[in-house]
């Protein structure tokens, strides 16, 4: 494995432009280079640093001004795709760019760079040598797939990509705002006055900016039964699930066997309301939540509280129906992330999908 000491401030040695680097090996070099799996470089304090073919790194820019603090998002991303050296002391990276909405708007007119977030970043077909010198840290660019119910969690100080771009072909995929509002509008992950309400149901999957849900899609029912439209919306139904049709006619499950059943453990003839209360709060809380995204909930960061809030209602259904809740269910439900609190503002009103009509 090649080392090679970090010259983060020696800016002739970062690279010109995502355009390349001057000092960049030809092809016929390149092709003559000894390859390597990964390299060591050290920072100011001496501490040591790897990097591996395959993963993402943050670049030093362009014009980065010596010794100045740089906030992580304003770094290149880039994947390794290759390491290569020169002699004992040059190494090399072929990498593959991460570019960021506003260099993707400067080559594509059309494309709005404002609803990309800071840390958001577009795969491109785009390659180019890098010396290993430009190298600052490893970062994980996390996968942001905006129709997909079972989407992890990415904060709002991670990378995240949604979109890949073709450069030669100005092609970027999927084309923002598909998969999104009747507006068509793409979601912008920074904007802290947006929310977006998320479907869960198999055929909708879509999430509407709420300032297009206030005009027309109201919940007409009343706030009463809110919580249990909520918690009625299933990511695998097209259907409003009917709760009571769930309970299960058979004595639950005990975790200590060899107990006698006690007859209040009999759901038969419980309540759903009974049932419920007898699961916990916290549990039932989050199922019962509106699936939101955007800058204005802030805990739920980019990704929104899809991922907790449709576990929770998930293990909901399979108690109602008799299978015990783990133990360990906060292990998938973040409680803190999944509540929807927006400072400042009035409760959520009760929308309705306007592509089926159920509660989000
Ligand atoms: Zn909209
Ligand atoms: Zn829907």
């Amino acid at each position: 494995m090649p080392r090679r000491r970090r010259g983060r401030f020696t800016p002739k040695k970062t690279t010109k432009s995502h355009g390349g680097d001057p000092a960049s090996p030809t092809e016929a070099e390149w092709r003559s280079m000894t390859e390597f799996g990964s390299f060591v470089v050290r920072d100011e304090e001496d501490v040591e640093h790897i990097f591996r073919k395959g993963d993402d790194a943050t670049v030093l820019p362009y014009k980065a001004i010596v010794g100045e603090e740089l906030p992580l998002h304003k770094y290149w991303v880039a994947r390794i795709k290759e390491i290569r050296a020169k002699g004992e002391d040059e190494v090399w990276a072929r990498v593959q760019w991460h570019w960021s909405g506003h260099e993707v708007a400067g080559t594509i007119k059309s494309f709005h760079g404002a609803s990309c977030g800071n840390y958001e970043r577009i795969y491109s077909d785009h390659f180019d040598y890098v010396s290993s010198s430009a190298f600052d840290a490893v970062v994980h660019v996390h996968k942001f797939f905006e129709t997909n119910p079972n989407q992890p969690y990415i904060g709002k100080d991670e990378f995240y990509t949604r979109y890949t771009f073709e450069y030669k072909a100005r092609i970027i995929n999927p084309r923002p705002g598909s998969g999104t509002c009747v507006c068509e509008e793409p979601y912008s992950p920074d904007d802290t006055m947006g929310l977006m309400h998320f479907c869960p149901r198999p055929s909708c999957r879509h999430a509407y900016h709420q300032k297009c849900l206030l005009a027309e899609f109201k919940d007409p029912e009343s706030s009463m039964t809110r919580s249990l439209r909520l918690l009625a919306s299933s990511p695998d139904s097209d259907e409003t699930i009917v709760l009571e049709d769930l309970i299960s006619s058979e004595p639950p499950k005990k975790k200590r066997r060899g107990r006698p059943a006690k007859k209040s453990l009999d759901p038969i003839g419980v309540s759903l309301e009974d049932l419920l209360k007898g699961m916990p709060s916290g549990l039932v809380l989050v199922a019962q939540q509106p699936i939101v995204r955007g800058a204005a909930f802030s805990a739920g960061g980019v990704s929104g509280n899809v991922q907790a809030v449709l576990h929770a209602r998930n293990m909901v259904y399979a108690a109602l129906s008799g299978t015990p809740i783990p133990d360990d269910w906060e292990d998938n439900v973040d409680i803190d992330r999944a509540i929807v609190r927006v400072p400042g503002r009035k409760p959520i009103p009760a929308f309705v999908c306007p592509k089926c009509g159920g509660a989000i």
